[in-house]
């Protein structure tokens, strides 16, 4: 059986394995093919595709970018697009700048509260990621004693309507369908139906991003309990949404969410690939023309 797992994070965001450990890890738990899809950034792309080529595992290169849609925030997983596509790369620049710009804000808030956290601090504990998450502001404040892990800091500090949150950039998700497409990728909406954009994401909303390009829905995912999925997978089907199912791996950062947890249907990659490989050719085309 092909085991399939489409939704990855490495060090590259807020996951703990660098994409080469996230790669062997990933052959170690069985998987066949695994997707990176790092937040709103593709810098680990050429690490895990070498490291996928030396134990024979299929690698799709992904990201999950930061959305909004009629205000709430949804995630978008993007698969095989050029990240030099110049529109692409000009809105993801605009969402890594949103990322860098709330640090010193998020700071500023926790410094009130008594709990001061520099940002030497937070770039100590973010590595080699593109940009900061607030997973690296809540592992600096498990590093000062603060808390005892994410968990605790979302919790307390952190998360929306916590008194140390603070919003950011995102990019409309419409438009950002239509980039990925452009630069030759397909979408699939992750865990559409977790907490933060449940509620504007009904039967109407798919329908209508499908018209802008969607070609899936994430179904099988921690964030959605059972009887969600197969209201969510019912949907799909009547909508020919492509459905997959994934792991949201996070490596040590987020418990529960292990490699293969949730996978993705081998017909079901087929499809996206379809979508993809005629994405870059109408890419390669549109290029010509222009
Ligand atoms: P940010 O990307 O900075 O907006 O932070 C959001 C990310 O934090 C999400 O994409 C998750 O990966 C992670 N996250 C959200 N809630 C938690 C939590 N309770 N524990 C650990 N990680 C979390
Ligand atoms: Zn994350
Ligand atoms: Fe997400
Ligand atoms: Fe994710």
């Amino acid at each position: 059986m092909v085991r399939i797992d489409l939704h990855t994070h490495s060090t590259r965001s807020d996951g703990t394995d660098t994409p080469a450990e996230l790669v062997a890890n990933a052959a170690g738990a069985g998987l066949d093919v695994v997707a990176l899809t790092d937040h709103d950034a593709t810098t680990g792309w050429d690490a895990a595709v070498e490291a996928a080529a030396q134990v024979d595992l299929e690698l799709v290169r992904g990201l999950e970018i930061s959305c909004r849609h009629h205000g709430a925030g949804v995630h978008l997983l993007a698969y095989e697009p050029d990240p030099a596509h110049p529109g692409l790369d000009a809105e993801l620049a605009r969402v890594l700048e949103g990322r860098n710009d709330r640090l010193p804000r998020t700071l500023a808030k926790l410094e009130e509260l008594g709990y001061p956290v520099t940002a030497e601090q937070v770039r100590a504990v973010s590595g080699d990621a593109a940009a900061t998450g607030r997973p690296h502001i809540a592992d600096a404040m498990v590093g000062l004693g603060y808390v005892v892990d994410r968990d605790e800091a979302f919790g307390r500090f952190l998360m929306p309507g916590r008194p140390a949150y603070v919003d950011r950039y995102a990019a409309d998700l419409e438009t950002m369908i239509g980039l990925v497409r452009d630069a030759g990728g397909v979408t699939v909406i992750a865990h559409p139906w977790s907490r933060g954009s449940r509620r504007v994401l009904d039967a109407e909303a798919f329908e209508s991003l499908r018209g802008s390009g969607l070609s899936g829905v994430e179904v099988d995912h921690n964030d959605h309990p059972p009887e969600r999925r197969v209201e969510l997978r019912g949907l799909a089907r009547e909508l020919d949404l492509v459905v997959t199912g994934s792991s949201d791996y996070h490596g040590t950062g987020k418990v529960g969410f292990d490699l293969g947890c949730h996978t993705t249907d081998p017909g079901q990659l087929d499809r996206l690939r379809h979508g993809w490989e005629q994405a870059a050719r109408d890419a390669a085309q549109q290029h010509r023309l222009a």
